[in-house]
């Protein structure tokens, strides 16, 4: 977990986790901080980000994967702070076919609702 902190000035979410762009958080601890999604597409939609830049899961690797399984303990108690007890989805895209507009690795938690068909 040692690329902790290590941010880029011109990431919109490293400039969330300084708090330079407000956001309504949810969770926070040392390496990850969740906040709601500005544009929901459920009743509940928490975006969860680990606090060092990190692009996506395509740089995931020997030296970082520990803090995204931290982020994952975090979405599970998030989950269970956000009363999901009947079920959520986890998604994260990964470049522009996957239609990733922010490039600093994101987790949205999506749940409150029957989420109907699926994509998987
Ligand atoms: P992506 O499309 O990269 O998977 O997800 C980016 C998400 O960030 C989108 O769901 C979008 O609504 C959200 N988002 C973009 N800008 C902001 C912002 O300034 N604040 C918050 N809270 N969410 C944002
Ligand atoms: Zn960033």
């Amino acid at each position: 977990m040692s690329d902790v902190l290590n941010y880029n000035d011109s990431c919109l979410f490293c400039k969330i986790i300084k708090g330079e762009i407000p956001s309504s958080k949810v969770y926070e601890d040392s390496f990850c901080y969740a906040f709601k999604d500005i544009n929901p597409q459920a009743p509940v939609h928490i975006l969860v980000v680990p606090k060092t830049h990190i692009v996506s899961c395509a740089e995931i690797d020997r030296k970082n994967s520990a803090l995204v399984g931290h982020l994952f303990e975090a979405i599970a108690v998030i989950a269970r702070e956000q009363g999901l007890d009947n079920g959520y989805r986890v998604i994260s895209n990964c470049g522009p076919d996957a239609g990733q507009t922010v490039p600093h690795l994101h987790f949205h938690i999506l749940g409150g609702k029957d989420m109907g068909e699926k994509l998987v």
